[in-house]
């Protein structure tokens, strides 16, 4: 193996304890707490232990967290309800619809109704727009801490090619954007794209946001690329449940020059994000200065 680990443990780990350091002087010096409001509908097992997880680490940091929990029959007017309440709720900086809601609910219709100042996934129609103007946004947890990871790991991103495999609205396009803000040429490609291997084989930065299992091959990446697996796949072997990514660990990282580790690498920073999205909501909502 010659490829550098990128610990996203450890970066997230980081960032969760510099958001808490703010958290801490708002109290003291303004009496302010951050507060995230967290509204899960039904019992979907997988959503149950991210928003576990978020509750857990938004109590760590000093902040209050507020789970809703509903039942998978709510209606849309029940949760709208709700969401109108959190918008008005001067206690909540940030609100979290976790997705995916069941099959009756309108997604666009209820993220779209949540406050966009209080919008910590960036998934309001509104944040989607500022973003891809290059406007303050509230910018998506997920490719938000791929990217503190890659300026963290290569300085300047200028003039690099990026390809991000996957074009969905919560990863795929707006890492798209964020690389393009960066000033790198980007390529999405996608289940239609001609020749996956030798586009992905062009990039200097590969992000693979598509879900399916160690589909990347080692001899898909460019040598001394730096790899950004989002996915997270869960496979038996060995008889045994077990975490992968999109790309082949293995051989990619025999050829890359860095790699994300999947578990470890993309996931955690996902919440430390979310936390930081959520300070931010809260100093700008009280016309502080936005933490760093
Ligand atoms: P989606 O299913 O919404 O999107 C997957 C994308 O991959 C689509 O654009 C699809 O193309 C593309 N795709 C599917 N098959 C292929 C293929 N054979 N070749 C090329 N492209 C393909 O997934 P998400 O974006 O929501 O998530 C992607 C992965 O990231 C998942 O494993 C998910 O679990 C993980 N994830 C991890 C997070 C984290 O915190 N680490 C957060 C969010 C997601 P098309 O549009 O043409 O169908």
């Amino acid at each position: 193996m010659s490829a550098t680990i990128i610990d996203g443990k450890a970066f997230a780990a980081g960032v969760r304890a510099q958001v808490a350091e703010q958290v801490a002087r708002l109290k003291e010096v303004h009496g302010i707490t951050p507060g995230l409001a967290v509204v899960l509908v039904g019992e979907d097992p997988a959503s149950e232990v991210y928003v576990r997880n978020k509750g857990k680490q938004t109590v760590e940091v000093g902040m209050n967290s507020f789970e809703h929990k509903l039942p998978a029959e709510t209606s849309e007017e029940e949760l709208l309800a709700l969401i109108d309440r959190l918008n008005k709720s001067p206690a909540v900086h940030g609100i979290l619809v976790q997705l995916p809601l069941p099959g009756h609910l309108n997604s666009d219709l209820v993220i779209n109704s949540i406050d966009p100042a209080k919008d910590v996934d960036g998934f309001h129609i509104s944040n989607v727009g500022l973003l891809g103007t290059g406007q303050k946004a509230m910018v998506p947890c997920t490719p938000l801490g791929c990217l503190m990871m890659l300026r963290d790991h290569l300085g300047s991103l200028s003039g690099l090619n990026a390809v991000v495999v996957g074009r969905s609205n919560i990863v795929g396009k707006p890492m798209a954007q964020l690389l393009l803000g960066d000033s790198c040429t980007v390529t999405i490609a996608h289940s239609r794209t001609k020749d996956l291997a030798a586009v992905c084989r062009g990039a200097d930065i590969l992000v693979a946001a598509v879900g399916r299992p160690e589909m990347i091959p080692g001899d898909w990446v460019k040598p001394g690329a730096t790899v950004i697996d989002v996915g997270i796949n869960r496979i038996e072997r060995d008889g045994k449940t077990k975490l992968v990514g999109d790309v082949d660990f293995a051989s990619a990282a025999a050829v890359a020059g860095a790699i994300t580790p999947v578990p470890g690498g993309v996931g955690p920073m996902t919440i430390a994000c979310l936390l930081a999205n959520t300070l931010t909501a809260c100093c700008r909502a009280n016309g502080l200065p936005e933490p760093e």
